[in-house]
């Protein structure tokens, strides 16, 4: 199968309808094509669309190739200030942009994020865009939580092996919020992060699972009951979400670039695939097979691994 779903490219053909592209534009490639028909689609939730065709999910092959065929209005047109590598990182900044949408994350609050890994951090940079005064990124990787320090966190924490509770008192104590924080987004997966985002949430709190790892936990539902917590999942993306993450690209307020160590060729796909998993960068680009890495003059079709 074919990989491939964060990506930008050129458009090279339009069909004879669309109206709102033309050759020569440069776009962000949302990679999932919903039914348009459904429940889920009418009601304004594409995302959940049980008939979605989405890059690179079985059976369908992704964008790793030197051409993708795409809907028009699925292909947003970058504006000037944005590059075509900030482009293909547009896709993990609209699940973030999802996420703290879910989460309602308004002006003043506090949000704390677990795990900083791209989307961890993409989140805790859109919080901070939608106005939030505190977020505290938590990772069991100090080099991680350094740079989420340098990207958008205001307190980070350290977490320990030790009980949920405990990782959650020294979290509220870290940041100085005593009555709990009024976001708590999950976006490790872990299931030692969910058990304390539940403990660390206030009364009346928000807390969104966004970090997909096992399917079931155990789950510490006598806190969500107690307290009142309102919980939601979140998932990609949906409508709004990848133009809005465009805007806060072009605008400045999220700095997708420094997420980005480099940009490998098409042959050498391998490698940064290898880069990714040994942990040592955020997000390599790929350059699209028809195009030359130049430098760092690349605007090519690119898509991270
Ligand atoms: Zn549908």
């Amino acid at each position: 199968m074919v990989l491939g779903h964060e990506s930008a490219g050129t458009v090279v053909e339009a069909g004879a309808a669309v109206a709102t592209l033309k050759v020569g534009d440069r776009v962000a490639l949302e990679p999932g094509y919903p039914c348009r028909r459904c429940r889920a689609c009418l009601g304004g939730h594409y995302n959940l669309c049980p008939d979605m065709v989405f890059a690179a999910t079985p059976p369908y092959d992704g964008t790793l190739a030197g051409f993708w065929a795409a809907p028009a209005d699925f292909c947003y047109r970058l504006p000037d200030a944005v590059s075509l590598q900030e482009g293909a990182l547009i896709e993990p900044l609209a699940v973030a942009v999802h996420i703290a949408r879910q989460a309602q994350v308004s002006p003043g609050q506090s949000v704390v994020v677990m795990g900083a890994g791209p989307v961890g951090l993409l989140v805790g940079a859109v919080a901070r865009a939608f106005g939030a005064t505190t977020v505290v990124a938590v990772d069991i990787v100090p080099s991680k939580l350094e740079f989420a320090t340098s990207f958008a966190a205001t307190h980070t924490y350290l977490s320990q092996r030790v009980a949920p509770e405990e990782n959650a008192r020294n979290i509220l104590a870290e940041a100085g919020l005593p009555a709990g924080a009024d976001v708590v987004i999950d976006a490790s997966g872990a299931e030692p992060s969910i058990q304390a985002s539940l403990h660390v949430v206030r009364v009346g709190g928000t807390y969104v699972q966004g970090g997909m790892g096992k399917p079931d936990i155990t789950f510490p539902i006598m806190a969500l009951c107690l307290k009142e917590v309102t919980a939601r999942g979140s998932f990609r993306y949906g409508s709004g979400d990848y133009k809005l993450a465009i805007d806060l690209v072009a605008a400045g307020r999220v700095d997708v670039k420094r997420l980005i160590d480099g940009v490998v060729a098409f042959k050498d796909a391998e490698e940064a695939f290898r880069k990714v998993h040994e942990g040592k960068v955020i997000k390599i680009l790929i350059a699209g097979p028809n195009e030359k890495i130049d430098g760092d003059k690349l605007d090519a079709a690119a898509a991270p691994a």
